[in-house]
């Protein structure tokens, strides 16, 4: 089963295509066990139909290099990857062995 996140439209604004993740009341990045899990929060937060259809649930796509923990598909362009744990973003090349 891989970790996921979810991925929404900054300031719940769809124009200009800028996704935010969604983070916990101390500002990390929330992590789910998996997307089902990822769903089950959103549907019990009370997140309406129509906004949940702008919300992506991101699976995680690898494990990081340096850590081990999830990597989820950054929202940087320029980077591949992004490590929460390190909070940093990769490359491509910088997490293939
Ligand atoms: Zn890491």
């Amino acid at each position: 089963m891989s970790k996921a996140v979810v991925a929404r439209p900054v300031n719940g604004i769809t124009l200009n295509g800028e996704l935010e993740y969604l983070l916990d009341d101390s500002g990390a990045v929330l992590i789910f066990d998996s997307p089902e899990q990822a769903m089950s929060f959103l549907t019990a937060a009370g997140v309406e139909p129509e906004d949940l259809r702008q919300m992506t649930i991101m699976e995680s796509c690898g494990t990081c290099c340096k850590c081990g923990s999830s990597l989820f598909k950054s929202l940087t362009a320029d980077y591949a990857f992004q490590c929460f744990t390190c909070d940093e973003d990769f490359y491509q090349f910088e997490q293939d062995t």
